[in-house]
């Protein structure tokens, strides 16, 4: 979340993370909550005991909210539940489970703007430590009033989703798996019409999910030098405190290993098993886990992460390539224009001079509303309409993956060269690497190729 919740009855202690990467997420109960009760609690006197108290209720079939927010214009708070209960189906399909027989599942969910009002009616029990932004507790969560709408619904859907994993799941798994699955369940959009939560693997774009802020720290954390490995990620641990930071890397993770195509079934595999403290030691010792593969293309992944990221276009082939005689005639490659960084097969020699020259036109994009768009086109030095990252879009990027920037942080493709024309050193001895600069967001809207001719150049 974009301010640390406090999510589990137990909290965290600190991490391993280097610098300013300072892992802290989740509180520490200030004492052990009482023993689990074995199906779900009477949350009925305790709904009775906040309509007493003049506080509002609004009730779902899976959720029933009380608050004492006056109530406003537009606050949508009736529509909570109901949305509510949507996601609720949602999560119950992510693990395999069948809604109809969790039908009578309830959580109590408190939003609070005066922690005194829930005090004296008996609805926030001294157990629950001071949380800053959110507290679940088996079948009920507390989260304190947002401003924001849409950042109040996904802290509700977050806490939400603690209660689900706590109580259907038994969940006791490391911090990066429970918290980064709350904030990967909990992240959605709305639509027009019914069902309107719609589960977002990654957000298209900002607005569905002001304030989250995630995307935006990964982006300063890899811009610092400070982005994490995925093992840091997994050795998240318990404190007292979460950070932005914290949430950001754990959500990633989740992200990436359901979305990428070499990681999601492995995820999936693993979250059919226990939700226990071994989770990550199953996870990592599964046969289709390949330890340096995930660790690099999580690299890649924090790498060129924004809205509107798709795995299947962003996916990398890191296959070795092939090298080519030093007088072998001009190589003619093809780059897409539809994909993120696209491996051409070569293998460079490192400290070899090579001349490219490209050629051709293709789509970038769109500008405009629906019915009057304008299809952007670009040849390879790009369009200077609009800039990414430093850089005209549609540009051609040349790039070889560097294990050992010279910024210090992780592991991330090196430009070597860019334009329609250029010559450029190999960087190591490794395969070459072209793409069109451009926002994963584009990537649906973008069509064609351009041609590139490549000839390696004698000493
Ligand atoms: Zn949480």
């Amino acid at each position: 979340m974009a301010k640390p919740t406090v999510s589990k009855p137990r909290g965290w202690a600190a991490g391993f993370f280097p610098a300013v990467f300072v892992a802290a997420i989740a509180p520490l109960a200030a004492a052990q909550p009482p023993a689990e009760p074995a199906a779900t609690p009477a949350l009925r006197p305790l709904v009775a005991r906040a309509t007493q108290a003049g506080l509002r209720v609004f009730r779902g079939r899976h959720l029933m909210l009380v608050t004492d927010r006056p109530p406003r214009d537009g606050d949508g708070l009736d529509q909570l539940p109901p949305i509510f209960d949507e996601a609720f189906a949602v999560w119950c399909r992510h693990y395999g489970l069948d809604p109809a027989a969790h039908a009578d599942w309830q959580a109590l969910g408190c939003l609070v703007v005066d922690r005194d009002r829930f005090r004296a009616a008996g609805l926030l029990p001294d157990a629950v430590p001071d949380f800053t932004n959110g507290y679940c507790w088996l079948h009920r969560f507390w989260l304190a009033d947002q401003s924001n709408g849409d950042y109040r619904r996904h802290l509700l859907l977050h806490e939400g989703v603690h209660a689900f994993t706590t109580t259907l799941l038994k969940i006791d798994t490391p911090t990066w798996y429970t918290e980064g699955i709350a904030a990967f369940l909990a992240t959605h959009r709305l639509v027009a019409t019914a069902p309107r939560f719609q589960q977002t693997p990654i957000p298209a774009v900002a607005t569905e999910v002001e304030q989250l802020g995630r995307i935006e720290t990964i982006a300063r954390l890899r811009a610092a030098g400070e982005a994490p490995s995925l093992d840091d990620v997994f050795q998240l641990r318990p404190t007292l405190h979460g950070t932005i930071t914290s949430y950001a890397s754990a959500w990633a993770a989740v992200a990436f290993l359901a979305g990428h195509p070499r990681y999601a079934a492995v995820l999936a595999a693993a979250e059919r098993g226990p939700l226990d403290a071994r989770f990550t030691a199953r996870l990592t010792k599964h046969p289709g886990w390949d330890e340096a593969a995930a660790r690099r293309d999580f690299d890649a992944f924090t790498a060129d992460l924004d809205y509107g990221y798709e795995f299947e276009r962003m996916t990398i082939d890191w296959s070795p390539g092939e090298p080519v005689d030093a007088d072998a005639p001009p190589l003619r490659i093809v780059v897409r224009a539809d994909r993120g960084w696209q491996n051409t097969g070569w293998r460079l020699r490192a400290g070899q001079q090579y001349r490219l020259r490209a050629s051709g036109r293709c789509v970038v994009g769109t500008v405009g509303e629906a019915k009057k768009q304008t299809v952007l086109e670009s040849e390879a030095d790009g369009i200077s309409i609009d800039w990414y990252r430093g850089r005209p879009m549609g540009r051609l990027l040349v790039g070889q993956w560097d294990e050992t920037p010279d910024s210090g942080g992780r592991p991330q493709f090196q430009i070597l060269a860019e334009g329609a024309a250029a010559t450029f050193t190999a960087a190591s001895d490794g395969p070459l690497f072209l793409k069109i600069n451009n926002r994963p967001a584009n990537l649906s809207a973008s069509d064609g190729q351009l041609a590139v001719d490549i000839v390696s150049v004698d000493d």
